[in-house]
């Protein structure tokens, strides 16, 4: 049996560990964004949080796992881990990604998805108002770490497992599909400043 890609696994952490755990955090009100951490060397997991916003408007699904990760007793060195990111980390949660020492992301939906298909605009209208950036303006590969989208290192898998791996692509964006659908449903209610 092949070894497991970093694709093939990140698509499988988003749907067996983050997934449930937003489907629980949007039901109570909270965003959709996800984010987890796992180890280079066996790919295991090691921490997977979800959107809190609720509670405190930093705690985006990146920051929050972040804050779970510094309250684990044993943490590996952060250059021996990956960092997964359901959408692509707004300036607050990258910066926050580079000051814990990642050299790296991986991220499933795009900024421009979180425009589009989520009708959440807060990533791109920040780059631009903040930082005079327009969409895809900062550097994806940079002194500090190298981003990457899940959806190009699926595109450089054999033909068989890519097949598989689209199968599980679009899966995963049903899910949130119907996620997206129940937040903007119900965000009216709650008192998140960018919602
Ligand atoms: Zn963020």
């Amino acid at each position: 049996m092949p070894e497991k890609t970093i694709a093939n696994r990140l698509l499988q952490v988003m749907e067996d560990n983050i997934l449930p755990m937003t489907e629980l955090g949007v039901a109570s009100g909270n965003k959709v964004f996800g984010a987890a951490i796992l180890r280079k060397s066996d790919l295991a997991l090691i921490v997977a949080e979800t959107n809190n916003e609720l509670e405190n408007p930093l705690w985006h699904g990146e920051v929050h796992t972040l804050k779970r990760f510094y309250e684990l007793n044993d943490k590996p060195a952060t250059k021996d881990l990956i960092f997964l990111s359901t959408h692509e980390p707004c300036t607050m949660c990258m910066s926050a990604i580079t000051w814990a020492g990642f050299d790296n992301f991986y991220y499933f939906f795009s900024h421009e998805d979180s425009r589009d298909s989520f009708a959440i605009p807060h990533d791109l209208k920040i780059l631009k108002e903040v930082f005079g950036l327009e969409p895809g303006g900062y550097r994806r590969q940079n002194a500090f770490w190298k981003s990457f989208a899940i959806a190009d290192l699926v595109e450089t898998e054999d033909e068989r497992l890519k097949a598989e791996l689209k199968e599980q692509t679009a899966r995963i964006k049903s899910r949130y599909a119907a996620l997206s659908n129940t937040y903007q449903a119900t965000k009216s209610a709650n008192d998140i400043p960018l919602n």
